[in-house]
């Protein structure tokens, strides 16, 4: 989630109505041709299906492409309240969706300006009660975007939310962009939820080390295939293989070589095949694991 914060919604607005644009620029806004299907299905830990880009395809085409890739189910993750009611009204809908829902690190100090991130995170809190909402996110720290003024707002919040990940006793996904010992020290301070995932993880071995040695799992997105992300290879060495998660971030980070275009859960198979040639295991076997740890952290598709 990288788009400017948005207007509070309207009390009793249809979510099933809201749709975000991503901006276009001078991008090949076309979707890229279809992988070969992987044998064995997986998840896509990660998405934000109600950002439209390029032509924008509906949240049943984009579930039919997936499933026709070998991609089962989707995790879809809300980063304001509007993104997140509409998570929640996503997973509540489609039997492959679930959900996580947050105010977005960079989206913290706006409601904080306004006033209204204790009445955001309760709204966190009551969509988090539903029981297709699987965990809390996108929620971290961004040096990244946010400057110092604004950081105060996005320690309340994290806390805010890792409370809210414990009361539910449901998993957590971190944005962490340029923060790294902050959220280690933060998770650590307060009490990291048994379930703590590094979405779109940004670190090293290090980091990948001290993750692992603390139980966290690490989301790796298609920027695993970009050539100067050697930091992100070495993290997918040494990391457990328990540990281990896919994810598109959709529609960001498209896998090399479809850079910059669209991308969608369909395109998982690119950065799964990636990976599995990164460690020198078979993609079947890679696949098998990644599925089971997405079960295991987010629990069970299908009712
Ligand atoms: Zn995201
Ligand atoms: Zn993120």
């Amino acid at each position: 989630m990288t788009e400017a914060p948005v207007p509070y919604p309207a009390e009793g607005a249809d979510p099933s109505q809201y749709v975000r644009t991503r901006e276009k620029g001078s991008r090949d806004v076309s979707y890229p041709d279809a992988p070969e299907p992987l044998a064995v299905p997986v998840y896509d830990n990660h998405a934000h299906l109600e950002i439209e880009d390029g032509v924008g395809l509906s949240l049943d085409e984009q579930l039919t492409r997936a499933g026709g890739a070998g991609v089962i189910g989707v995790v879809q993750a809300g980063g304001d309240i509007e993104s997140s009611r509409w998570s929640a009204w996503a997973a509540a809908s489609h039997p492959r969706v679930l959900a996580a829902v947050a105010i977005h690190p960079n989206e913290a100090p706006a409601y904080a300006a306004a006033g209204r991130l204790d009445e955001a995170i309760g709204v966190i809190d009551e969509l988090a009660a539903q029981p297709r909402v699987r965990a809390i996110g996108e929620t971290g720290l961004d040096f990244f975007r946010t400057d110092d003024d604004g950081r105060p707002a996005q320690f309340e919040s994290f806390e805010a939310h890792i409370a809210l990940a414990n009361k539910h006793g449901i998993a957590m996904q971190i944005h962490d962009r340029d923060a790294h010992d902050a959220v280690l020290e933060t998770l650590a301070r307060v009490g990291a939820p048994e379930r703590t995932v590094f979405h779109c993880f940004s670190g090293d071995a290090d980091m990948a080390r001290v993750a692992g040695e603390r139980g966290y799992w690490l989301s790796f997105a298609g920027n695993v295939t970009f050539k100067n992300a050697q930091n992100l290879r070495d993290a997918l060495a040494v990391i457990p293989r328990d540990r281990i998660l896919v994810e598109t971030d959709a529609p960001f980070l498209t896998p090399t070589p479809h850079r910059g275009r669209p991308n969608a859960p369909y395109l998982v198979p690119v950065t799964v095949r990636f990976m599995a040639a990164e460690l020198g295991v078979d993609v079947d076997e890679l696949c098998a694991q990644v599925a089971a740890n997405t079960l295991e952290v987010y629990g069970a598709f299908e009712d």
